[in-house]
């Protein structure tokens, strides 16, 4: 059987005699079962674990697929938590750089694998500014530069100054490297009108938010927001979390009613599967709003998605034109598909 004559139906099945946690295995003399069924195991909430070749490259293989839970976790919870949300930005309006992949953190749920060691990747200035430029000219209308953390990227004054010349920007940090030195120079150098800050704060108290993110980095990051605050930034704060953990994110409206953050620049987001996280919502072109993400070697889908390879839009970042039409292909036979529907087969 190929996944759509009949297998997915079977494994499904099957999968539903089994418990999370445990392993099927499927042999199959199909090839097209080695791409359909791990992307269908990553929509079911299930994990690939192997993929073994008992024939030399032609077969037969079989496949370790181990039962997973967030889907059914997600569902029985979801209702306790209000992530944030919104129409989605029309297809290139909004545009992501990831200026650099290395972090001063290594957070338990970071969807771009970043930490201390991480392989920088930085995003030279120039090709920052060719894409703020084309994005600019084709009407784009807001830039985010996220990482890693953007404030490590040794140019970023001179990257967000290209770019803020062209479009608003808004920076995604932590907020825990920019206090002295040079780094708070480039703070103090960036644009009050064009720029805004996105600073990261899990929870109330140190609990979660340093649970997840490191011992010590709930303090700092407040005193970031504090500093950022001082200096006349405009501050949006976001946290991020499981469902199960919302209890633990404590009366985070009150610190932000103190600290001064508006109501409308606080953001609640889910873990999303991906990076350093196991589990958490999964991402697909399916069931994700696309939103252009560059990085120095690439394009993808989206900026939660940026170490999953069946995410990757173009091999290049530039030209934007190229990427955006890639995107936009993708959409259109996505919502003919949608438009299409099932045919009804009648019998009787
Ligand atoms: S989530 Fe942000 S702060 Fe944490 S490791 Fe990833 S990039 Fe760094």
């Amino acid at each position: 059987m190929d996944c759509g004559s009949g297998l997915l139906l079977a494994i499904t099945t099957r999968m539903r005699t089994i418990d999370e946690g445990q392993v099927m295995m499927l042999h199959t003399r199909e090839r097209s079962v080695l791409a359909d069924l791990p992307a269908w195991a990553k929509l079911a909430g299930h994990e690939l674990l192997a993929v073994v070749d008992r024939g030399g490259g032609s077969g037969p293989w079989e496949l370790s697929i181990g039962r997973g839970h967030s889907r059914q976790r997600s569902s029985a919870v979801a209702p306790e938590v209000e992530y944030s949300s919104g129409a989605p930005a029309p297809l290139g309006t909004r545009l992501w750089l990831y200026s650099n992949f290395h972090c001063n953190l290594s957070c338990t749920y970071c969807c771009a694998g970043s930490s201390p060691r991480a392989d920088a990747r930085l995003m030279p200035v120039e090709l920052a500014a060719s894409a703020a430029a084309e994005f600019a000219a084709q009407g784009g209308r807001e830039l985010l530069v996220t990482g890693g953390e953007p404030f490590m990227h040794p140019d970023l004054a001179d990257l967000v100054a290209a770019a803020s010349a062209q479009v608003p920007v808004t920076v995604l940090t932590n907020a825990m490297v920019f206090e002295r030195g040079r780094r708070r120079d480039t703070l103090e150098s960036l644009s009050r009108d064009a720029v805004t800050l996105q600073i990261s704060l899990d929870s109330a108290g140190p609990g979660l938010h340093d649970r997840q993110r490191g011992k010590g980095s709930h303090a700092k990051a407040l005193a970031g927001i504090r500093l950022a605050r001082e200096l006349d930034f405009r501050v949006r704060v976001a946290a991020t979390y499981f469902p199960q953990d919302a209890a633990d994110a404590g009366d985070l409206d009150s610190t932000l009613n103190a600290l001064g953050i508006a109501p409308e620049d606080r953001l609640i987001r889910p873990v999303a599967k991906e990076g350093h996280a196991d589990t958490g919502v999964t991402i697909s072109i399916d069931s994700i709003e696309p939103e252009p993400t560059l990085t120095a070697d690439g394009a993808w889908w989206h900026p939660v998605a940026v170490t999953n390879p069946h995410l990757k839009v173009a091999d290049t970042p530039l030209p934007l034109e190229h990427v955006l039409d890639v995107m936009r292909d993708v959409v259109t036979v996505q919502e003919a598909a949608g438009a299409q529907g099932r045919t009804v087969f009648r019998c009787t």
